[in-house]
């Protein structure tokens, strides 16, 4: 039997959204339960898919359903498309399954041609109704001509401010009916000169090219980065909606708005929205007058707000949500023209589903549902004051890789970041990319701007963790970091220039706006509560300070999955022992400099775990390549090779030596403890006296350390440090003659541990994840370069969203899958976590939920939103 490919009101239900689109599924809903609707049809998204499929045409088989679905139409509404007694028009209308601001706009009034003008006009010429028949005919072509040249509006837009210029008048209603007249002629011509053909006139040609553009729309560019960015498919395609037009152009007696059942920016339980008389579909939203609060359509409309009203409350008990309503009084009779689930402000989110859960509308399942895991994002960070931010003109945009506001002087390194911001000035830290050595400027910063750089660079993770708000990759700026100025928009900013950046949406801005500081109400922590009941999944954090590790624990962390020692090394007073060390030429000379750095490192753990209270830390050994420790700067290398004894000639050839042509597959994780083993034992050391210290202290915490090998891909080579770190511990152990437990680990991030993890889990405590270099090296380019390309890659649709940003479950997914198993199945206690930064993205972790990880972990500021996905996804996957 062949597909069935449209669908009247009457024969859908809000269950069918994937196949007749949200707007079309609500609309069949709103029909069921006896609410007044326009009785039209809606064709299916798999139409859509189909159109593509054939090439970008409508085949013959789906064409004759519509055709018959027109007839179905025309019968229940007693109209005819073209029909000159009792012409038909209609509104043409997208929707796909998620709504999707970028795709194309609807088209209103089609089936009017001269004729059927001319038809209406002679059938009630009165002056007031002539004026109505023309605004809705130049309204029609307007809109037509729009989505058939794609961006035409503005055309239209400047013949109606001529007119009006002309008729000394200032909005669209004090035109008369031969104004209108006029305009209509006026913009038929516009679309032949344009397009070159006459503007067609039959209703029918008229429909198929509407319904054709609809489709067309799924594929602009504008719909293709707002489905990646909001992560919808671009397999699902678009419905496309035809009903009868209902007029609030009519007369003064009729009218358009929007409502929400409650204030989408704050949660209010209040009918919330506007109106305006004599006016069609998107004058509301345009703007071309200012239309009335909505409470003032009840001294207007008494009838039809009163049942309006009653409609508000039966689709909230209906849907048990806040809805978003679009409706239309004709001549006083009230039309109901669309509901969804109103889109809202993460604290109005908040706050509504508390108060249905009050009300006994819902569950506290259901409530933790209807929260977006990302939108809590902005709750915990500081935003731009939003009439501050209207004012303000974006100069340039890149990606939002950490979420915030940020607004300061413009310096160029982070030196200059950390004087300013000593001296009390608030600086954003602008860099062509950010190393690790920057992270002191970092942290000084309001925030940080690079030209270079994706989701997952290093000024992108280390922002995310500190919370800091930084923009990356703007590829526009031409940057002059030498002479300390990049120009943008055409203007050169230097050092001490104002400028503030949005870290959400990757705004750029001239000049200061105000921040305000996020604070986080109690609705929310309740949401939170809920989630921690429902959640089967731990959340811990990646933190490698105690004021990280404090942050994230006041954000419900439950321990650290993920502590990069090396971070501690950047420091000022610890980078020239580091480099000491690297510079050694004989054992003794290093174990003399890490004797140095020991007594750091176990502060710095001290710390950690003091921060912690007992919650567990998983502490991953020395990681990154050595160079990316020595100095690059004349005067730094002078300086070390007269600390060592050394002459700067010497210095420069051990440096060049530890050159790399792959620095990501070179010398590097567990490679340098196989070199080096007293490396690893002198982390060891500090982990484990840290541990003894503070559990001494503290014996109610029973604290066992979990150490943490980086790199394994060979069950020998973890055997080999682990050895290092059983002698080291054990010896330090018995030495106080405690008994404390502690456990040695490794990261899974090399394909070949993933496939020999049945050999490499005999040798572990616990796995943990590490995704973005499994990422990385399964895929086979570095996350550092892959910005370059993976844009065409976007483009041709090979991917549709940055892997690194979400777990590709398909391929690096399987491999983790696979993993759990053997690992599992080589040792049955084994503890399994996921460290990389998919552990805060809601769809990986969904993810790590179904394949039965033990836990995530993720930057502080992405713990709430974890949390969040976590219970998302176990009520999800119930049963
Ligand atoms: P969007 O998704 O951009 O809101 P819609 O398809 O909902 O686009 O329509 C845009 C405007 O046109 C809305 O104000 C809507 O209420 C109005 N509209 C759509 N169809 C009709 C119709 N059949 N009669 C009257 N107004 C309509
Ligand atoms: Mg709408
Ligand atoms: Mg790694």
């Amino acid at each position: 039997m062949s597909k069935k490919y449209c669908y009247l009101f009457t024969e859908g239900n809000a269950g069918m959204r994937e196949l007749l689109g949200g707007k079309g599924a609500n609309l069949a809903e709103m029909t069921n339960i006896g609410l007044p609707v326009p009785q039209g049809f809606t064709i299916t998204t798999e139409a859509c898919t189909q159109y593509y499929v054939d090439g970008k045409r409508i085949n013959d088989e789906i064409m004759a359903e519509i055709m018959e679905y027109v007839t179905k139409m025309e019968e229940i509404n007693g109209k005819k498309f073209g029909d000159l007694q009792n012409p038909l028009l209609v509104s043409v209308r997208s929707g796909a399954r998620a709504s999707m601001p970028g795709m194309m706009d609807t088209i209103l009034n089609l089936g009017l041609n001269d004729d059927v003008v001319a038809a209406m006009i002679a059938a009630n010429p009165t002056p007031e109704f002539e004026r109505f028949v023309y605004d809705s005919y130049r309204r029609f072509i307007q809109m037509f001509s729009d989505v058939v040249m794609e961006v035409g509006k503005k055309y239209f837009e400047q013949l109606i401010d001529k007119m009006k210029a002309e008729r000394g008048v200032t909005f669209d209603v004090e035109l008369t009916a031969a104004d209108l007249k006029e305009l209509a002629q006026q913009f038929k011509a516009e679309y032949k000169a344009k397009i070159g053909e006459e503007f067609p006139s039959d209703p029918k040609v008229q429909l198929n090219e509407a319904i054709k553009a609809v489709f067309r729309s799924w594929d602009n560019p504008r719909a293709n980065v707002y489905r990646r960015d909001n992560d919808i498919p671009y397999s699902w395609g678009t419905a496309v909606n035809v009903m009868p037009m209902v007029f609030g152009n009519l007369n003064d007696n009729s009218g358009t708005g929007v409502a929400f059942t409650r204030n989408p920016a704050t949660g209010e339980k209040k009918l919330f929205g506007e109106f305006l008389t004599n006016a069609q579909g998107e004058d509301v939203v345009a703007g071309v007058r200012t239309p009335m609060p909505i409470s003032e359509m009840a001294e207007k409309f008494p009838e039809a707000f009163a049942q309006f009203e009653q409609i508000c409350k039966n689709l909230e008990e209906h849907y048990r949500d806040m809805q978003d309503m679009e409706f239309t009084v004709e001549n006083a009779k009230l039309y109901m023209l669309q509901c969804r689930n109103g889109k809202r402000t993460p604290a109005a989110a908040l706050a509504i589903a508390t108060d249905l859960v009050d009300e006994g509308m819902i569950d506290e399942k259901k409530a933790v549902m209807m929260i977006e895991p990302r939108s809590l994002d902005t709750l915990l960070h500081p935003q731009f004051d939003g009439e501050a931010l209207k004012k303000a003109q974006a100069i340039g945009k890149g990606l939002g890789a950490s979420p915030g506001a940020a607004s300061g002087k413009v310096v160029f390194s982070a030196e200059d970041a950390k004087e300013w911001a000593e001296r009390g000035e608030k600086v954003v830290l602008v860099r062509l990319e950010t190393s690790p050595e920057d992270i002191e400027g970092m942290k000084a910063a309001q925030g940080i701007l690079t030209v270079r750089g994706g989701m997952t660079s290093h000024a992108a993770v280390v922002a995310r963790g500190m919370g800091k708000c930084c923009v990356s990759g703007c590829g526009e700026m031409k940057m002059d970091e030498e002479n300390k100025r990049f120009e943008l928009a055409g203007k050169t900013y230097k050092e001490g220039d104002w400028i503030s950046i949005d870290g959400s949406t990757g705004n750029i801005y001239d000049g200061a706006i105000q921040t305000v500081d996020a604070s986080v109400s109690g609705d929310f922590a309740r949401v939170m509560g809920w989630a921690d009941k429902y959640r089967r999944l731990g959340v811990r954090t990646n933190a490698d300070n105690p004021h990280d590790t404090a942050q994230a624990v006041k954000f419900g962390a439950e321990g650290i999955g993920l502590c990069r020692t090396e971070h501690m090394f950047f420091n000022e007073d610890r980078i020239p022992a580091i480099r000491e060390m690297i510079c050694a030429d004989t054992l003794e000379q290093r174990e003399k400099a890490l004797a140095k750095l020991e007594p750091m490192q176990q502060s710095d753990f001290e710390g950690m775990y003091t921060a912690l209270a007992g919650r567990p830390m998983t502490v991953r050994l020395l990681d990154p390549p050595l160079h990316e420790f020595v100095p690059t700067e004349e005067a730094d290398i002078e300086l070390l090779a007269r600390d060592m004894g050394k002459s700067v000639e010497e210095i420069k050839n051990i440096i060049s030596a530890l050159h790399e042509f792959n620095p990501m597959m070179g010398h590097r994780g567990c490679r340098l403890a196989v070199t080096y083993p007293e490396i690893a034992a002198m982390q060891t050391r500090a982990i484990i006296k840290a541990a003894l210290n503070v559990n001494a202290k503290h014996p109610e915490w029973n604290i066992v350390p979990e150490i943490m090998v980086p790199l394994v891909g060979e069950a020998r080579e973890l055997k080999y440090v682990k050895d290092i770190i059983v002698k080291t511990a054990d010896e330090i152990i018995a030495s106080v003659r405690s008994d404390m437990k502690y456990k040695v680990g490794t990261m899974i991030e090399i394909p070949r541990a993933a496939l020999t993890a049945d050999e490499i889990g005999k040798e572990a405590d616990f796995f943990s994840f590490g995704t973005n270099d499994l990422t990385q090296m399964t895929f086979g380019f570095s996350r550092d370069d892959a910005g370059k390309f993976l844009g065409a890659y976007y483009d041709k649709k090979i991917y549709e969203s940055d892997p690194f940003a979400r777990l590709d479950q398909n391929g690096v997914g399987k491999l983790v899958e696979m993993a759990a198993t053997l690992g599992r199945k080589a040792n049955p206690r084994i503890h399994l976590g996921i460290c990389g930064e998919h552990g805060g993205d809601p769809a990986s972790v969904e993810f790590c939920h179904k394949v039965g990880l033990d836990y995530v972990s993720c930057s502080p500021y992405r713990v709430p939103i974890a949390r969040l996905a976590a219970a998302q996804a176990a009520i999800k996957n119930e049963k």
